[in-house]
């Protein structure tokens, strides 16, 4: 008997999703992970800007939010504002004044929220 015979180690590399043999597998390629919205937590701030415009700046949602998935945040937020937005250095920028209704929004989407 061999010493790892019957154990993990001796059996070949099943898939975890289907368990065919790895080698046997069709299944797709893993999304990229999202990081969950409870394990991100928003900074919401209002910022001055040139020529006393106003924005709400929504920090710390790029984590787990690279390019698409900030870009559909953005046009959520925006679309729940009714403002114009946009995303500059990977915060969200939202026109005007929204710090309550960002801090609303955001947390019933699931995200932590802070500011
Ligand atoms: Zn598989």
């Amino acid at each position: 008997m061999r010493l790892f015979e019957g154990t993990e180690l001796d059996r070949p590399p099943r898939c975890e999703r289907c368990d065919q043999l790895e080698a046997d597998c069709a299944c797709p390629p893993p999304e990229p992970k999202m990081v969950a919205a409870e394990k991100q937590t928003a900074r919401i701030q209002v910022e001055k800007r040139k020529r006393g415009k106003v924005v709400t700046v929504v920090r710390g949602l790029n984590e787990g939010h690279p390019g698409k998935h900030l870009a559909d945040l953005l046009t959520t937020l925006k679309n729940k504002c009714g403002a114009g937005g946009t995303i500059h250095d990977m915060d969200i920028e939202i026109q005007g004044n929204h710090l309550e209704r960002l801090k609303r929004y955001l947390s019933e989407m699931g995200f932590k929220v802070r500011g």
